[in-house]
């Protein structure tokens, strides 16, 4: 290969074949940077000693597709490239033959220029050949095997789903196939192999994974695609810990493939601590958490700044920041203020308060609980101290929700993490372990509030199950907002890697958690009349989670977007670029597929 040789091949013939990556013409002298995805090999084409292997090089191109037979040679020191891994050598060629040429490419793959996104994905095949995309589907597949080595070495059988089937339950928009057998009947293609693994676990398989397709017809935010793939896995007879353990042990498997040794077991806190700590499900560690400041703001201060009795008063810091002037002080408060509208939120001016003989052991008091929290003995000028306050008649709860105000604040809180981030530097890539902080999320609410449909939604999947304590307190019916369920999120650096479930494995349940969903007995029939009826035949308790591949591979590769390690992406519009699709059906195909086009006008 082409990144193979170096000096102890000296004196060897050898053949090498592969792309032309850059030619530099010096008249007598020739040469051709000969890349495949190994690596880059000096060809060196000498009119005098091989005239005719000369003549044709004079023809090559960039991107041309050659093979070159010669002996590997020393180059003189002067020449000696260190930075290339074949920088002591080069091949004196006695025969070329030119194996295709190549038009001139829209951009160079040779160049570490990037073209824009959208001429990358028209000649995704010339963006693919760029050193650090075969880089990054190096790794995607040392990743994806060794996962697949840790699981089967677990005792995980992997076994396939179908693509074609219908709605499974993950609460997205289906993608749907035409039958043409069936008139006016479609496939769905899966969300996820949910129902199936379930089914797999039915049947005594007792452990299943896939690395599997997921199709989601979803506005396609920043990073999403219509299609991605996902490690699905689940087990029989699970506790909890036993798929935080596999899940753990796979992800340390999948790092140590990315070159980072992860330390297991990895935080865990539930879905209550991780509001209430970081105001977001999905908490990022990189920054210190929120500080309840409730106690040291007694009732009569809280009358004097004019701040509601009984809501929560969060603070946090965001260490690091640096010292900042008056001015820029000032336009922050009122940056922040602005965020806030009308919500009834405000900020206190910790700065101002300690320029108040009144205020300032408040100010101090809020400073040695901010610093406790750091495990410091006091602040610095340079951490950035916030305190947010619920202004007279800030509603308790929004939208049904009592912790908003928790989570207004975890916004924040990552807003300014983002803003100074070049300042604080926390989110800057060591190469280490302590790049990546991994925490599981336990204890997710069961039902969700639609304010849409003014409707309860299974948070999760309505295979979840609750826990136990709050169905025997009857509170799917009493008390939906307070039902816990025995869902679990796998989060890195404030992203969701995956989520999975203890599944409710009793018919009984499994209906009455439909019922709770607001389905009749017959629309629960209707659409997963199937799956009842397996669980009616002996399902063992069963369990498991899916991760997102494409997410672990990007934040392994270092990569800025989903579509640097998905071979064939789509854009934000669901558009693939190169092959052009989706395309217009033809009138037959739509005929055989008992389908018209309504346009809209
Ligand atoms: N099917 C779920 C998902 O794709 C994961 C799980 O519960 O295992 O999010």
């Amino acid at each position: 290969m082409c990144g193979d040789l170096r000096a102890a091949n000296v004196g060897e013939t050898v053949t090498l074949m592969g792309w032309v990556n850059r030619r530099r013409d010096h008249g007598d002298l020739i040469f051709l940077d000969l890349r495949d995805r190994s690596g880059i090999t000096q060809a060196v084409f000498d009119k005098g000693l091989s005239p005719v292997a000369h003549a044709k090089a004079e023809s090559a191109r960039s991107e041309y597709v050659v093979a070159v037979t010669g002996q590997v040679i020393s180059r003189d020191f002067d020449m000696k490239n260190p930075a290339m891994p074949t920088g002591d050598i080069e091949i004196a060629v006695g025969e070329l033959l030119l194996l295709n040429d190549a038009r001139t490419p829209p951009f160079s793959p040779a160049e570490d220029a990037i073209a824009n996104e959208e001429v990358r994905l028209k000649y995704r095949y010339l963006d693919l050949r760029r050193t650090e995309m075969q880089e990054n589907f190096a790794l995607r597949s040392r990743v994806a095997m060794a996962i697949r080595n840790y699981l089967v070495a677990e005792g995980f059988l992997e076994i396939e789903t179908p693509f074609m089937t219908r709605s499974t339950p993950e609460g997205a928009r289906d993608y749907l196939v035409p039958s043409r057998i069936h008139a006016g009947s479609f496939y769905a293609l899966p969300q996820s192999p949910q129902i199936f693994k379930q089914i797999l676990m039915i049947s005594g398989f007792d452990r299943y994974f896939q690395i599997a397709r997921c199709f989601r017809d979803e506005d396609l935010r920043a990073d999403r695609q219509p299609e991605f793939t996902q490690i699905d896995l689940e087990i029989s007879f699970p506790q909890m810990d036993s798929i935080f353990r596999v899940t753990e042990g796979f992800l340390a498997a999948a790092f140590a493939a990315g070159g980072i040794a992860l330390s297991t077991p990895f935080v865990r806190m539930t879905y209550d601590e991780a509001i209430r700590n970081y105001g977001i499900d999905k908490p990022d560690m990189r920054l210190p958490a929120m500080v309840s400041l409730s106690n040291i703001l007694t009732p009569e201060l809280r009358t004097a700044l004019k701040i509601e009795q009984s809501l929560p008063i969060l603070g946090f810091v965001i260490p690091g920041v640096g010292e900042l002037s008056g001015t820029e002080r000032k336009k922050l408060l009122s940056e922040v203020r602005a965020g806030f509208g009308d919500c009834g939120l405000d900020l206190l001016d910790v700065a101002r308060l300690r320029t108040n003989a009144t205020f300032a052991p408040l100010a101090d008091a809020i400073s040695a609980a901010l610093a406790a929290s750091l495990g410091v003995l006091a602040l610095s000028a340079a951490d950035l101290i916030t305190v947010v306050t619920p202004k007279l008649g800030t509603p308790a709860r929004w939208n049904h929700d009592p912790q908003w105000i928790y989570k207004r604040v975890g916004a924040l809180r990552l807003e300014l993490g983002a803003k100074f981030a070049d300042k604080h530097g926390r989110f800057a890539k060591t190469g280490t372990a302590d790049d990546f902080k991994f925490v599981w999320v336990t204890d997710f609410p069961m039902y969700e509030w639609n304010e849409e449909t003014k409707t309860w939604d299974a948070a999760h999947h309505p295979f979840t199950s609750p826990h136990e304590d709050d169905i025997q307190a009857g509170r799917l019916t009493s008390d939906k907002g307070a039902v816990r369920a025995l869902a679990y999120d796998i989060v890195l650096n404030g992203n969701e890697l995956g989520s999975g479930s203890i599944r409710i494995h009793r018919k009984d349940v499994q209906a009455e958690i439909f019922r709770s969903l607001g389905m009749t007995d017959e629309e629960a029939h209707e659409r997963f009349g199937f799956f009842l009826d397996a669980l009616a035949y002996g399902t063992p308790p069963h369990g498991g989670i899916a991760l997102g591949l494409d997410r672990i591979v990007m934040v392994l590769a270092g990569a800025a977007s989903l579509r640097e390690v998905i071979a064939f992406p789509k854009t934000a519009r669901a558009i693939d670029l190169m092959v052009d699709a989706p395309t217009p059906a033809t009138p037959q195909q739509l005929r055989e597929l008992h389908l018209r086009i309504a346009t809209r006008s």
